[in-house]
Formats: C-alpha cells, sequence, structure tokens
C-alpha cells in the first residue's frame, strides 16, 4: 500500500511526484511513455514559473522572451518588445525529462513505459491496474494524465470533446539564417476563436494554430496550412510531420476536481488557461497543491480532499473566469483587438504584466473593458480604421 499514486507524469504529474516525495510520502509515478517523449506544445513558459519551483530549469531553456511581433491574418506587423524577459520557450521532451528525474530524485517511484488502464475507489484505498495486469494500492490517487485522460474521463465524467483542437509542427530553422531570436510571433483572426502562433527554440520553430472544436468545425488543418503558406517568417522551410492535439476547456468551476481519494491536477482536470491556453504553470501548480492537500490528509490521517476544491475556487478559478471574458471579447472581435494593440502597446505590455505574475487577468479585463466602454467612439474609430487598413 503506497500512500499516493500518480497518474501521468507531465508537468503536473511531475510536480505532484516531486512534491509528495520532498514531504516524505511515499509515492509511485506512472506514465505510458518513456521520457524524454514528445509532446505537442508551443513550449513556452512563463517567467512565473521560476517562482513556484524550488529547483533551477535554466538549463532547458532554448530561448528568453521579450516579447512578440503580432499580425492580424498574417499581415499588419505589430511588434512589441518589453526589456524584461515575458517568459522561456523549451522543448517539451527535454523540460518534462529534467521534471521527471527531480521527482525520482526527490524519492518517487517512477514507473515509465506503464499505461494505467483500470481505477478503482474502494473507499478505503484506490487501486490502479496497468496495461501489463499489475495492480497497485494507495491511500490517494493524482490524475494527471493530461487533455482527454482516462481519470478525468472515467471518474469525473469530464468530456474530451469540450476542447480546443490544434495542429502543430516542429519546423528546422537555422539561426544564423533566421533572426528570430527573443520573441513570440503570434496571428490573430486566421482561425475562429483562437490564434497561431511561431515559438522560436534553438533548432526548430514550434509551430501551431488552435481554436474552439466546435467553432473551428473539422477545418484546424486547413487553418493551419493557409497560415504556414502565408506568415512571412516560414517562407521556404520545409514542413515534414504535422500533429492534432487537444487543449481542454475550462468548466468554470462547474465540475469538481476532487472525488472521494481522487484529485485532479493538470489538463486531466481541464485546468488550463482559456484565453492563451497556458497550461504548464498551471499543471505544476495544481499538481502541487493537489500534492499538499494528499500530504495533509496522509499526515492527519483524513480521508477528505475537500481542502484543494476550495484552494481551486479561491486561487485559480478567478483568473479563469477572467481569461474566459478575455477570450470572449479578443476571439469574438479579433480585428478590433488588433486595432488596439496596433494603436496602443501599452494595453500588451500590461498583459506581459499578467503573464509574469505580476498583475492579475481580472485586473487587466476590467481595464480593458472600462477603455472600451468609457470611450466607445475611440473604439468605434479604431474600428473603422482597422477595416481600411485591413489587407
Ligand atoms: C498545441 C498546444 C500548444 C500548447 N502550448 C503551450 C505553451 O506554449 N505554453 C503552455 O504553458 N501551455 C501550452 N499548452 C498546454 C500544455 O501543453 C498543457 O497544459 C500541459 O502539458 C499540461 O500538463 P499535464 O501534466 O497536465 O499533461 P501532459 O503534459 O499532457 O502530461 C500527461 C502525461 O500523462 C501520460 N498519460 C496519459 N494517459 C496515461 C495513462 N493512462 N497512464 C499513464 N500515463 C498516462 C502522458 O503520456 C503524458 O506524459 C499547449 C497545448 C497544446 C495542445
Amino acid at each position: 500500500m503506497h500512500d499516493a499514486i500518480v497518474v501521468g507524469l507531465g508537468p503536473a504529474g511531475s510536480a505532484a511526484a516531486y512534491t509528495l516525495a520532498s514531504r516524505g510520502l511515499d509515492v509511485i509515478a506512472f506514465d505510458k511513455e518513456t521520457f524524454p517523449r514528445y509532446k505537442s506544445c508551443g513550449g513556452c513558459i512563463s517567467t512565473k514559473i521560476e517562482r513556484i519551483l524550488d529547483f533551477d530549469i535554466s538549463r532547458v531553456y532554448e530561448d528568453t522572451v521579450y516579447g512578440a511581433t503580432f499580425t492580424y491574418k498574417s499581415g499588419r506587423t505589430t511588434d512589441i518588445m518589453s526589456d524584461r524577459p515575458v517568459g522561456h520557450n523549451v522543448m517539451r521532451d527535454r523540460f518534462d525529462a529534467l521534471l521527471v528525474s527531480k521527482a525520482g530524485e526527490a524519492g518517487s517511484k517512477i514507473v515509465e513505459g506503464c499505461r494505467i488502464t483500470e481505477l478503482r475507489d474502494e473507499g478505503s484505498h484506490v487501486v490502479a491496474k496497468c496495461g501489463t495486469g499489475q495492480t497497485y494500492r494507495a491511500r490517494f490517487l493524482v490524475g494527471a494524465d493530461g487533455s482527454s485522460g482516462l481519470v478525468g474521463r472515467e471518474v469525473f465524467g469530464l468530456n474530451p470533446r469540450e476542447c480546443a483542437v490544434s495542429v502543430t509542427a516542429e519546423i528546422p530553422y537555422r539561426k544564423e539564417e533566421l533572426n528570430v531570436s527573443g520573441r513570440l510571433f503570434i496571428d490573430f483572426g486566421s482561425i475562429p476563436f483562437g490564434y497561431g502562433w511561431i515559438f522560436p527554440k534553438k533548432n526548430f520553430l514550434s509551430v501551431g494554430m488552435a481554436g474552439d472544436a466546435a467553432k473551428v468545425g473539422g477545418r484546424v488543418k486547413d487553418y493551419f496550412n493557409a497560415f504556414v503558406s502565408s506568415h512571412e517568417v516560414l517562407k521556404g522551410l520545409k514542413i515534414k510531420e504535422k500533429i492534432g492535439w487537444t487543449v481542454p476547456i475550462f468548466y468554470n468551476g462547474a465540475a469538481p476536481s476532487v472525488k472521494g481519494r481522487v484529485i485532479l491536477a493538470g489538463d486531466t482536470g481541464h485546468l488550463v488557461d482559456p484565453f492563451i491556453g497556458e497550461g504548464i504553470y498551471y499543471a505544476i501548480r495544481t499538481g502541487e497543491a493537489a500534492a499538499n492537500t494528499v500530504a495533509e490528509c496522509v499526515d492527519m490521517g483524513k480521508s477528505d480532499l475537500g481542502a484543494y476544491q476550495e484552494w481551486l475556487s479561491k486561487e485559480i478559478y478567478p483568473e479563469f473566469r477572467a481569461a474566459e471574458k478575455l477570450s470572449d471579447l479578443v476571439y469574438n472581435h479579433p480585428r478590433l483587438w488588433y486595432s488596439i494593440l496596433e494603436k496602443d502597446p501599452l494595453v500588451m505590455h500590461k498583459f506581459y504584466d499578467v503573464i509574469r505574475g505580476e498583475d492579475n487577468c481580472d485586473s487587466f479585463y476590467n481595464s480593458i473593458y472600462q477603455s472600451v466602454t468609457s470611450r466607445p467612439w475611440k473604439i468605434l474609430r479604431r474600428w473603422v480604421e482597422s477595416k481600411f487598413l485591413a489587407s
């Protein structure tokens, strides 16, 4: 009987296993893959991640991001650069492998190449069965098995179809031939309710496009193809493999992340920022918080994991609700949003502070909303101008 089983060793599971083991618990953590493994992702982590990890991850940084070059439908370029870092770009295979190794060093038993296929909450403990037929028992189970993961689906009944769909590709490039370092490339307006991106790494450009599944209507590959063939930075570069993945949509706190002795962290619990799809930071943060709740229950001989649900309601949901309002504003009116950025780059500088964790999304949304509603004529002018400027 272990204290805890962790299912999945992405950022959420690794953070949970690391925290549990660091607190002296007996933890066994499984992943169906063997690390390093590929994960379809932009791989941009915000600088606020450094504040929640107690070890250094800078050795896997491939580039430091100071801002972005924005486009509207691949045209109307606007550079908005800061003098301070906003984030760092990583390749997920190296980043995730580093987190897994830290969980192992802290004392977690790591089992790679082992898919968990069945789960049972027996009341006094949980049982997890792996693909090889072996069963494991523990007092608690942390579900961290990613987007449309088994734990979220089977134990909590979450719907994997409520997601954004994406297509990504890693495009090899030569740094000496393409000067793209220090920035992201973000495109609005080319896909319904979403955006396109190019995130430069050392040897690859991570290129992708994501949009709300219901609104994209099965055409995500078409939008992606149109984006890569029209974007200036990608001209002449060859794409070999395209990969589809999903980003779960926030349930607005309507679905619980705690059930009996099972607790959800990261994508499997739909705990992803609904505006920009930032999920790595929230996976780590919720993984750590879930693990702390489990550790307190083990220490005190309790079984009620409700403290985690309260923590989510207080610390995470308000931010996500504000991000959701922002995403409605921006993705329903991408041209208007873009013309605001063009005329008033300070807006994006404020948002960089939100990404850095120095301001919160709610106050950012309120400031945008107030400026839109208090000066409607100005916004209307931008809207009209943007129509004439549009290519
Ligand atoms: C196209 C795309 C671009 C993105 N870009 C960014 C970005 O730039 N920045 C950012 O912050 N976020 C980004 N995200 C979101 C981010 O990738 C996720 O939020 C993050 O990976 C969530 O971490 P996780 O640990 O919850 O899940 P994952 O990273 O998906 O890890 C889950 C792990 O569980 C394992 N697993 C699954 N099922 C089982 C099973 N049954 N048994 C055992 N193991 C199992 C998997 O192998 C995997 O290793 C992006 C997402 C997508 C799809």
